[in-house]
């Protein structure tokens, strides 16, 4: 079915954005119907605009080399299992359809387990402020604390406060191995990109503790300068940017321009974008809003 969906906004004092968006073909035209200018210092703000654009969680086949995520995508061993990815403990039930699966070990998708339960326990007690399961928001981390008397007892201990407000001092190893493997996996699944090496590049905080402009270019879409793996997902999932603008004597110019946007797993509660410039890496995980996590390779 071909919708077609028109957007108005005035975002930038004299400028006006008509934004036409053909959902099924994931195509954007942009129209700057007044305004001079049109230059790269828009870009960052698109994000907020291009939400709608398109479902993300749309899957693709993969139509890159099938060898190169052959084996664990962790380890290189035998894939005798698979994992989601993101894992469905990060997320609320119903959960996504079309959710993504990467081959792993048995092994490997073990060890994991034990960390992601703590992160998202840690991350629960964070937000509310709280270890104390009745006070946990979500009913799924809230079970797991009342059947983990000591997992509750540890994050519990962890527990401080700062400049009079509850803090929480993270154990970083544990929460470095979950996000690491969830940037391998977004590498591996939307990249067609084995990442087992140790990264170039790996940040994570809280997103609030960027500044506005940090977070701006933090959240923005992706502008690739040259593209990566031919029939990866995330090339089928390039969007078509089309501005039209009015010069000096009023001529029509058109600028067209490609670029991948966010992956919206689970509205406020995992979203991602994954980058492949070339053999550059970088993957960028933003969990319930909070948790920002960027992870690099190639650089
Ligand atoms: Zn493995």
């Amino acid at each position: 079915m071909f919708q077609l969906f028109v957007f108005q906004f005035s975002f930038i004092s004299g400028w006006t954005l008509l934004i036409k968006l053909c959902a099924n073909h994931q195509l954007l035209f942009i129209n700057l119907a007044s305004g001079s200018r049109a230059d790269g210092s828009l870009f960052p703000s698109l994000r907020k605009y291009l939400l709608v654009s398109s479902n993300t969680m749309d899957q693709f086949d993969n139509l890159a080399d099938n060898r190169l995520i052959r084996g664990c995508i962790y380890c290189g061993g035998l894939p005798d299992t698979r994992d989601h990815v993101p894992s469905k403990c990060l997320l609320e039930q119903p959960y996504p359809t079309n959710l993504p699966v990467v081959g792993c070990c048995d092994s490997c998708n073990q060890s994991f387990s034990k960390d992601e339960q703590y992160f998202i326990c840690l991350l629960e007690s964070v937000l509310c402020g709280s270890t104390d399961p009745e006070k946990i928001s979500r009913p799924s981390v809230r079970r797991i604390m009342e059947k983990s008397p000591a997992l509750r007892q540890r994050i519990e201990k962890s527990k401080t406060e700062v400049n009079g407000q509850i803090a929480f001092i993270p154990e970083i190893e544990r929460i470095n191995n979950v996000m690491l493997k969830l940037a391998r996996g977004h590498a591996a699944f939307e990249l067609s990109q084995p990442c087992r090496n140790e990264p170039d590049h790996f940040w994570c905080s809280p997103l609030l503790l960027l500044s506005q402009e940090e977070q701006e270019n933090f959240n923005a879409a992706h502008f690739p300068h040259v593209f990566g793996e031919v029939g990866s997902r995330n090339m089928q999932r390039l969007q078509v940017l089309q501005m039209t603008r009015l010069d000096e004597n009023g001529k029509e110019q058109n600028i067209g321009m490609l670029f991948n946007d966010w992956i919206d797993v689970q509205d406020d509660r995992y979203r991602f974008l994954a980058i492949d410039d070339m053999g550059q890496i970088v993957i960028r995980i933003v969990i319930a809003e909070y948790f920002a996590c960027e992870v690099a390779w190639g650089l």
